[in-house]
């Protein structure tokens, strides 16, 4: 009998999508809604990459995203929603009251409530000065979020989209072109001069862009800053990892596949057109278009060995942001003091923040779904940022002591949250950079693309389409980067590009 691996290789594919992250996911799920025949090829056992869980001991843990935007239900910015729908799917969601709970130097907390007017209140009792430019600053961003939440997602790569949509809304595609180049640093600057506050303006940025305000693309922010009281962060039930297994679900109801243990090696090219796959077993699969959910980096210079000129350039301003040193823990539930919020972003040192080890980001999924862990039992996610280059040419002996210390590092470092945690913990699993480069396959662990120094915006960041014929990029590394709300948008936008390609 034929093996379902040997029957996948002899048919010919629509669209191979390599990789199933939640790019991969809602590029392929939107293509077989629109009755393509699409493969996914993923190298690991489960889809979701940075946004799978694993499960240890009766805990279930998500691999990296715990703060979730995109489940809103209304307005077109919920792009989560839209996906699962699109393939009659739906995910059950729990409100968080706070996305982020700050721990500042000279103890200033601050609370980023979901609801806005309370959000400004906190923070105006913490800047009273700033009353004004405050309200300001904050609000200058709703005027890029109700652009973007007034129109259709799709690709700005389809010249008949783009026409219709300037078409239709002429003001709010000028007034989203005049943020396009634009950085949130100036913007606080305009607004906003207490230090201390722009500092916390440049972490607020940080926590999702991992660079300063003067980096971070106004229309990024513009999402963030806003969903965060729109839509609003929403865990979803069961941990994140079910995102990705209901896209899975609703791929194959809609008749298309998804192959586990299959690693892309090579993007096959013939008279310079992408028309295939080679995996690590030899086998090869042939389809009228290839998407790559590997990062930029993964594909150019390893799935195809030449880095195009285009691609070498995007890399003078590009870089890859650092990975993280990850804690995963069970802890005793009576640790955890009554009302502590779900996420934490701690900070000691206003000139650290940046820093390997600097700035720490805490997820306590289990105060928003309990089924999480064995009962009586929460669990606490804990990461900071880390080069591999600290984690490369260890002994493994060295390694494991190096982990050891950094895990403690990173728990001592939570005090202000679990007063006494290192006493509660129950099951403790430590990743390093180089963890992260084996499990999700991503080129030195990194959490995705960052400038090299102040750009225009966003307009430097390429869109799905390749200079390989045939060959589209999807994911953290293509317009307009990382985080799962974003990444869904690349994914819609690979889907339109890639069905107006092939005329479905
Ligand atoms: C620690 C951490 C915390 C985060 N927190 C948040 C958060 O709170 N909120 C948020 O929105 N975002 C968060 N993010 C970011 C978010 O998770 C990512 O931006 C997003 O998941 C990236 O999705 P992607 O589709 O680009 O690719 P990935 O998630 O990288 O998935 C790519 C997939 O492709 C597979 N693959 C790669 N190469 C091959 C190959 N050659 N052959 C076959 N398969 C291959 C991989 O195994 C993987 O499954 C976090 C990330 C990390 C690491």
């Amino acid at each position: 009998m034929e093996s379902v691996e040997q029957g996948a290789a002899s048919q010919k594919w629509d669209v191979i999508v390599i990789g199933s992250g939640i790019g991969g996911l809602v590029t392929a799920t939107q293509l077989a809604a629109k009755g393509a025949r699409v493969l996914v090829l993923e190298r690991y056992l489960i889809p979701g990459g940075s946004a799978g869980s694993f499960q240890r001991e009766g805990y279930c843990f998500d691999v990296g995203a715990s703060m979730i935007f995109g489940f809103g239900d209304q307005g077109t910015t919920n792009l989560l929603t839209r996906a699962l729908e699109a393939v009659n799917q739906h995910l059950d969601t729990i409100p968080d009251p706070v996305q982020i709970h700050y721990h500042l130097p000279n103890d200033l907390q601050i609370r980023v409530h979901r609801d806005y007017e309370k959000y400004l209140q906190e923070l105006i009792r913490c800047f009273p000065h700033e009353r004004q430019g405050l309200r300001r600053f904050y609000d200058a961003f709703w005027e890029v979020f109700e652009g973007l939440n007034g129109m259709e997602l799709l690709s700005l790569e389809e010249p008949r989209y783009l026409m219709r949509t300037f078409w239709q809304h002429p003001d709010i595609c000028f007034r989203l072109l005049k943020f396009l180049p634009q950085n949130v640093g100036r913007t606080a600057r305009r607004y906003l001069r207490d230090p201390v506050l722009l500092k916390f303006i440049d972490l607020e940025c940080f926590c999702w862009s991992v660079v300063p305000a003067d980096m971070t693309p106004m229309m990024n922010a513009g999402m963030v800053f806003c969903d965060r009281h729109y839509g609003g962060v929403n865990y979803p039930k069961g941990g994140v990892g079910q995102i990705a297994q209901k896209l899975v679900m609703g791929l194959e109801a809609a008749g298309s596949t998804i192959q586990y243990k299959a690693r892309v090696t090579r993007v096959l090219i013939e008279d310079g057109q992408a028309v295939g796959v080679q995996l690590a077993t030899g086998e090869t699969y042939r389809a009228q278009r290839i998407v790559s959910n590997a990062t930029r980096w993964n594909t150019f210079g390893e799935l195809i060995e030449a880095v195009p000129a285009k691609e070498q350039k995007w890399r003078q301003r590009y870089m890859k942001s650092p990975s993280f040193v990850s804690v995963h823990l069970g802890i005793s539930a009576e640790a955890l003091p009554q009302g502590t919020y779900c996420h934490h972003v701690l900070l000691s040192d206003w000139g650290q923040m940046t820093e390997s080890g600097g700035t720490v980001f805490v997820s306590i999924p289990t105060v928003l779904d309990s089924s999480l862990a064995p009962p009586g039992h929460h669990i606490v996610h804990a990461f900071t940022p880390s080069w591999l280059e600290e984690w490369q040419d260890l002994s493994a002996p060295e390694y494991r002591r190096c982990k050891t210390q950094a895990a403690a590092k990173i728990i001592e470092r939570l005090n202000p949250i679990i007063p006494n945690l290192k006493q509660s913990i129950q099951l403790q699993e430590v990743g390093t950079p180089k963890t992260h480069r084996r499990f999700l396959g991503r080129q030195d662990g990194t959490y995705g693309p960052i400038p090299r120094r102040p750009l225009r915006g966003l307009l430097g960041m390429p869109f799905n389409r390749t200079v390989v014929p045939g060959l589209y990029c999807v994911g953290d590394s293509t317009f307009p980067g990382q985080g799962l709300n974003a990444v869904a948008f690349s994914g819609f936008a690979c889907a339109h590009r890639v069905a107006a390609d092939l005329r479905l």
